[in-house]
């Protein structure tokens, strides 16, 4: 008999792993590293990855369980990928187990191989790749020329900024980049796999058509929430086995397993979906740069309004800049943008008559429009007047949303709900009004205004079935629709070919946030935006497109800034202003929130956190109630930490949880490693 113990990884809340004693036939060969393993855990059968071999173990023979099977089956993960997680379990501070196995495919986890042995058998056939006919392939200018030749020449780790303006034809760039790598590693036995992330697929089908038209021999997948288990299971073990060459992925995939991983692609990677944000609070963006550098491989992080941490590594020469400064279409030209000074043109049902003019020029000569507004639901909050009451949700610091197509008055943030009440509930008057706008009361002045035009509005609540955001961008793509309506989901990376307006309606709240981020934020939600018009070649004697940002404060050099297109001059002043200020990314913080049915149960816990350990080094701040305190009847507290030395930060955190794990407290407590909201 052959016996041995397995040290195993398991999706727990405890930070070590688990042994389990394997015993198998005469003769029968060890299980090996990284190969996953179904044991017996309380009552429950359940999969982790074995990360050790060993030949004793301190728990009790009596005590010690059996495991209940190996999936020799299946190739071993890798020990790159089992660094990469332990990196990440590590920096992040959480169990092993809980980077390992989560992200693996349920049907990988399941007790029964039914489901793995037959996509194991499927792909045994090997993957097909699509058969269509190659598309064109454009010929790169020469600043793109320049930009995919560093990129598929990179020696090495070799990290680049790939810093072009909207509609430089970024992606072309990946594209062909992409295939010069594959074709200098592309032969047997291990031809190169190449990782491009997006921070939304749903939203931009077009790049996925574009990667299939472009490479119809080779196998892309795609790694992402929205796929079927069947699908994830398939997509996974393509990627696993080294079959899939591309591997087209939102954030999840930066943690798939590819053996020949030899160029990591993120596209928009200011993006703030490529941050986690429960659980393991990952940055993709992050690992991706970590996981280039262990496998000494390219990686390439594409923007027209970077993170100011990659800003502020290509100013200093750790990322290599690459730039397009023109769009790359011959003649399409950056819009001209322009504020509305709306305490000069007072808006009509929020909309300025200059705006409304512009948008009849475009209904007249027969182009698209869209208007902007970061806000969904009809108005943020209704009131009465005569008694001071207002829509609170009764739950949350926050107020409930009308909805009115529905007639609901919804909190978006515990979910909430409820009829839109006929009379104030106080004191009975009937005249109770809606405050402020959003995106579905702009939608009902415009279809006022133009009661000729196609307009649609594309948010979360108009996209909530399956496949009808596609389906209404589709509409916008074939000209159906006149102005289009959204929020930031109509901002991001859609290539529009008859849009010529763009009007942005109410930006001036992120000014003022007391987010430090918020300003950041709104530049390059405004740049996106505005990017999404004349993207193609200006008529012969036309004007150019046009972006016209409402706004109280003209003044402010943010919208400065957007007026001129100017991202390096907006990005340098704020990381001065950074610096001074001693913020990310010149100082390393950490976040540990506490939640609570009494907000006094979070604060204690945090004031207790800020002074059960010395730390030099290390500044901690007062424990303070979060902004938005209460949501869903529990309270919540943040207490920040923060070092000028990451190095130093690390090594406190990790003294640090271990008090606090061994901390008796009834607040449910989380840490995050590089906050992005505080
Ligand atoms: P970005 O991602 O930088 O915003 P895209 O990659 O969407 O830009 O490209 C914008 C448009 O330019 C697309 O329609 C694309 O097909 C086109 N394009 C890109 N490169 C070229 C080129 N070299 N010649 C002609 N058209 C190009
Ligand atoms: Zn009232
Ligand atoms: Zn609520």
């Amino acid at each position: 008999m052959e016996q041995c113990i397995l040290q195993i990884a398991l999706d727990t809340p405890l930070d070590f792993c688990f042994d389990y004693r394997w015993t198998g036939a005469p003769g029968a060969s060890l299980p090996l590293v990284g190969q996953l393993a179904l044991v017996p855990f309380g009552r429950r059968e359940v999969a982790g990855v074995i990360v050790a071999l060993a030949e004793k173990t301190e728990v009790p023979l009596d005590k010690l369980k059996d495991v209940l099977a190996v999936r020799a089956q299946l190739a071993p993960l890798s020990d790159t990928w089992l660094a990469l997680c332990a990196f990440a379990a590590d920096y992040y501070q959480r169990p092993l187990g809980e980077v390992m196995v989560p992200g693996l495919p349920k049907n990988l986890r399941a007790s029964k191989t039914t489901s793995l042995d037959r996509a194991l058998k499927k792909l045994g056939k090997a993957l097909p790749g699509h058969d269509a006919t190659p598309a064109a392939v454009p010929i790169l200018n020469a600043a793109q020329q320049a930009a995919a030749d560093a990129i598929a020449d990179g020696v090495g780790f070799s990290p680049s900024l790939l810093y072009g303006v909207t509609g430089s034809g970024k992606t072309e760039v990946y594209l062909q980049a992409a295939a010069q790598l594959l074709a200098q590693h592309g032969a047997q036995p291990n031809p190169a796999q190449i990782l491009i992330l997006v921070p939304e697929i749903n939203l931009t089908p077009q790049l996925e058509g574009n990667v299939r038209a472009r490479f119809p021999g080779l196998a892309v997948v795609t790694l992402h929430s929205g796929l079927a288990e069947g699908e994830r299971l398939t997509h996974w073990l393509a990627a696993h086995l080294g079959q899939a060459r591309i591997v087209l992925g939102t954030r999840l995939a930066i943690l798939a397993s590819l053996p020949h991983l030899r160029l990591i692609i993120i596209d928009e990677e200011h993006d703030p979906s490529y941050k986690q944000q429960e659980g393991l609070r990952y940055s993709a963006r992050d690992l991706a740069v970590w996981r280039a550098h262990q496998l000494g491989i390219p990686i390439v992080l594409g923007s027209a309004t970077p993170s100011l941490e990659t800003w502020q590594h290509a100013q200093s020469g750790r990322y290599r800049k690459l730039e397009l400064r023109e769009r790359a279409v011959k003649d399409a030209v950056l819009p001209t943008v322009r504020l509305i000074d709306m305490e000069r043109d007072k808006p009509t049902e929020g909309i300025t008559s200059f705006l409304i003019s512009a948008l009849k020029l475009r209904l007249e000569r027969g182009e698209q429009s869209l208007l902007f507004l970061n806000r969904r639901g009809y108005a943020p909050v209704i009131a009465c007047d005569a008694c001071g009451w207002i829509s609170n949700c009764t739950r949350c610091t926050a107020f409930m949303v009308l909805h009115k197509p529905d007639r609901r008055l919804r909190c978006h943030h515990c979910g909430l709900e409820h009829r839109v009440p006929r009379a104030c509930p106080t004191c009975g008057n009937i005249d109770i009004q809606p405050l402020g706008r959003g995106t579905q009361r702009i939608e009902e002045s415009l279809t006022n205004i133009f009661p000729e035009a196609r307009i649609t509005r594309i948010d979360a609540d108009s996209t909530r079935r399956k496949g009808s955001a596609q389906a209404a961008f589709a509409t916008v793509h074939r000209g159906e629709i006149d102005i289009l309506i959204g929020t930031q989901m109509v901002a991001k990376g859609h290539d529009f070919q008859n849009l010529t307006l763009v009007g942005v309606i109410n930006p001036d709240t992120a000014l003022f946030s007391q987010d430090y981020r918020a300003g950041e934020r709104l530049f390059a939600q405004l740049m996106q935006v505005a990017g999404r018009a004349g993207r193609v070649a200006r008529k012969e004697g036309g004007s150019p497109s046009e972006v016209l940002i409402q706004t109280r404060y003209p003044q402010h050099p943010l919208y400065a800034a957007v007026m001129a297109h100017d991202y390096d001059r907006f990005a340098s002043a704020l990381l001065a202003e950074r610096q001074q200020a001693a913020l990310p990314p010149f100082i390393y913080q950490a976040l540990l929130r506490a939640e609570a049915k009494e907000l006094k149960t979070g604060l204690d816990f945090l004031q207790f956190a800020a002074t059960c350990l010395a730390h030099p080094g290390i500044t901690i701040n007062d424990p303070i109630p979060m902004t938005m305190t209460r949501v869903a009847n529990v309270d919540r507290a943040q207490l920040l930490v923060e070092s000028a030395s990451r190095p130093a930060l690390q090594a406190f955190l990790k003294r640090w949880i271990m008090v606090l794990r061994a901390t008796k407290t009834r607040a449910r407590w989380s840490l995050e490693v590089d906050p992005v909201d505080i």
